[in-house]
């Protein structure tokens, strides 16, 4: 096979996911799924032809053009000849670990599996299963339970406590045909259990079993299922391996946060299930867009975060941007004939070694919502942040739930925030540094409001910052107080973030 069609058969699990997805909701909303069978199959018909598999494209162009009652039927052969094609190109052979004292047992498990196509290491002490373990990643691992150097249940327990091996499959081997050694290995964790001599057709059946359980398991809890993505669990995890990577190697890491924008309007305008669609749909996109080593996960909503491994910068915002424009270029048709416009705002940022994952998040969402502020439909890296300072607001309120409430609407428009709930505080704060804009509240303990807003505007760092006063509904001769100490405005309790927003923006002017 020619390398650009091993690439386009590698390429086809995500599709082959989405049409078996598909395909398994055609029963509970029939509409929505056929539309999407018949979406894909008309670009694999395509694409097919393009790449030299008539069959794709011949069994694609049944599908798409088959009559309702046929559709789930024409399907399965066009997923079961995908799967063919696409189980040959894996490139991703299990990888199994036998670990046993006896170089009889070693080879003969070695032929046998190999010969099934996995990939198998073998250990002949628990020392080196352990080092192997270490380094390496595995699929399963069958385990001797007499071992030269630790009781094979010893072992058992060791796994169990690691966090990198607390779920792999173990079966043990035992030559020991004692009902209460078996019950103790399962009670410590094995998968399964066997007795020698081997039976070698068994062995591989229950390797075969015990692997598609495990992969069953790892889908269950691992990817989110409205869009067959890694979901957040799996991304913590690859987060943890990538960046321990990138700290020993030195390699460069860049992480991605991406929010599909005004995404409750779309919800809001064609209802959830077109909203699901809009995320499935936009899912793909990115995944299609990006390279297959970047890890694409969908955080939580409409939030999706990236990895991406040995990466600059410039060349992952390239990236990113570039998924971004496609998906400006292609609206998604909706089952009802519409055409939504779906854009997305994006925070990429730079991995430092010394950050953890909570830390490198919170640097990747600031830059995200500071996409957001700038308009949304784009994207902010830690090196445009250079360039657009962060406007910062001073707030003095005590009031915890007002000043929950704009601190809740400011942080959303990317603004930095200071807030206090004293005045004598606020003040000290406001002699320290210059601000683009202040919010005051009247009534507070440590100093008032209007004292506050006297001082501020004394002192030379903020005597020009527009300020603006919160002034209770009922004392409305405060108004003119504070705009004769030179307020540039007010708004009146209760407000809507609304009204506050417009006041904000057009000081800030
Ligand atoms: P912004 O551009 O600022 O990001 O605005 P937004 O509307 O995209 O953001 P907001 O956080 O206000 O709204 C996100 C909405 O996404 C609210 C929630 O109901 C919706 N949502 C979250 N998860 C799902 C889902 O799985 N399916 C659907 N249909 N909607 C979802
Ligand atoms: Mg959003
Ligand atoms: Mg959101």
């Amino acid at each position: 096979m020619e390398e650009f069609q091993k690439v386009y058969i590698q390429k086809m699990g995500s599709r082959i996911e989405a049409l078996i997805s598909a395909q398994q909701r055609l029963s509970s909303n029939f509409e929505e799924s056929a539309i999407s069978i018949r979406r894909l199959a008309h670009t694999l018909r395509g694409s097919g032809a393009t790449y030299g598999f008539p069959e794709i494209s011949k069994l694609a162009a049944a599908t798409e053009d088959a009559l309702d009652e046929a559709l789930s039927q024409t399907l399965s052969h066009l997923i079961e000849h995908l799967q063919t094609l696409f189980e040959a190109q894996r490139p991703d052979r299990e990888r199994i670990l036998v670990v046993d004292d006896s170089e009889e047992i070693l080879l003969m498990l070695s032929v046998i599996l190999s010969k099934q196509g996995y990939s198998v290491s073998t250990a002949e002490t628990a020392q080196i299963g352990m080092d192997l373990l270490a380094s390496e990643e595995f699929d399963l691992m069958i385990l001797d339970l007499v071992l030269p150097d630790i009781d094979g249940r010893n072992f058992l327990i060791k796994l169990r406590e690691e966090h990198k091996t607390a779920s792999l499959p173990v079966m043990v081997l035992s030559a020991k045909n004692s009902p209460q050694i078996k019950a103790e290995c399962f009670a410590l964790g094995a998968d399964d259990y066997f007795e020698k001599p081997l039976d070698p057709i068994l062995l591989t059946t229950r390797v075969a079993v015990t692997l598609q359980r495990s992969r069953t398991l790892v889908k269950q809890t691992r990817f989110d299922n409205l869009t067959n993505l890694p979901n957040r669990a799996a991304f913590n995890e690859a987060f943890e391996a990538q960046s321990n990577l990138a700290r020993r190697k030195g390699f460069s890491l860049c992480l991605a946060m991406l929010d599909i924008d005004q995404f409750k309007k779309i919800n809001d305008d064609h209802g959830h299930l077109v909203g699901d669609e809009v995320l499935r749909y936009t899912a793909e996109l990115i995944r299609d867009q990006l390279r297959q080593s970047d890890f694409v996960a969908r955080w939580g909503g409409e939030e999706f975060t990236v990895l991406m491994p040995s990466t600059t910068l410039h060349d992952a915002k390239t990236a990113i941007l570039k998924a971004l424009e496609h998906l400006n270029q292609n609206p998604m048709l909706t089952s009802t004939g519409a055409s939504i416009s779906v854009t997305f705002s994006g925070g990429v940022h730079k991995f430092n070694p010394g950050e953890d994952l909570n830390q490198s998040l919170s640097h990747t969402d600031l830059l995200l919502y500071r996409a957001k502020s700038a308009g949304r439909n784009c994207i902010m890296t830690s090196d445009d942040e250079l360039e657009i300072r962060l406007q910062k607001i001073l707030i003095a309120e005590d009031d915890d739930l007002t000043a929950e409430f704009i601190l809740h609407r400011l942080r959303k428009d990317g603004f930095e925030l200071d807030h206090f709930t004293r005045g004598d505080v606020a003040l000290e704060a406001a002699r320290k540094q210059r601000y683009d804009l202040a919010i005051f509240d009247v009534k507070m303990p440590g100093m008032e409001g209007f004292e506050l807003l006297q001082r501020t505007r004394s002192d030379s760092l903020n005597k020009d910052t527009p300020i603006i006063m919160l002034t209770s509904m009922g004392s409305e001769q405060d108004i003119s107080k504070g705009l004769r100490l030179g307020a540039n405005d007010y708004v009146l309790k209760p407000f809507s973030p609304m009204e506050l927003m417009a006041r904000i923006r057009r000081l800030l002017k």
